[in-house]
């Protein structure tokens, strides 16, 4: 572990072997109220990676990314796209569910900008571990980490094109 909270992998980093350090990492304060981290899943060598926000309720009880309704919704797109989704990598800009209390409720918090910094670390080793050729931002804090110039892929031949965009709502017709 390092003094800032991440802890060291050994030899050359891998997926698995990355995804296994995240668990323990501590390199911010949201670690510390979120059931477990949530790293990004899919193939090494996935041609599109999207990037959501952060883990929602349901992916930090389960421990897997895009499984509730943010999931849904991306799956639907998917389906309708013909692609699988097993070809595809999906992953967050932060790692650890960020909420507030209400009733019995945990409501979803946008993260501030110190812990979407802290947490590039790992989103960073993702892109470099997947390369991407495209990565899909999903949200404003997806489009705004991931089009900061990265650290871990400084060759033009390891950046991948981004397509980032709000995500629209839909809206029923009017009547
Ligand atoms: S949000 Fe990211 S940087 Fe912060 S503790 Fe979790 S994995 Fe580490």
């Amino acid at each position: 572990m390092t003094d800032r909270g991440y802890p060291g992998i050994e030899g050359r980093p891998t997926l698995p072997k990355a995804r296994a350090a995240a668990k323990t990492c501590t390199a911010c304060d949201l670690h510390a109220r979120a059931t477990q981290t949530v790293f990004g899943e899919g193939a090494r060598g996935s041609q599109v990676m999207f990037v959501g926000e952060q883990p929602g309720d349901k992916e930090d009880l389960t421990g897997h990314p895009f499984v509730g309704p943010a999931g849904r919704i991306l799956d639907e797109a998917l389906e309708a796209a013909g692609i699988d989704r097993e070809t595809v990598y999906v992953t967050n800009v932060v790692k650890h569910f960020k909420w507030r209390p209400r009733g019995k409720r945990r409501l979803h918090e946008k993260p501030n900008a110190v812990e979407i910094t802290a947490c590039r670390f790992w989103l960073e080793m993702e892109l470099e571990l997947v390369k991407p050729e495209v990565l899909v931002c999903l949200g404003a804090t997806a489009a705004s980490s991931s089009t900061r110039r990265s650290r871990r892929t400084p060759s033009r031949r390891s950046t991948p094109r981004r397509s980032c965009a709000r995500p629209t709502t839909r809206r029923a017709p009017m009547r």
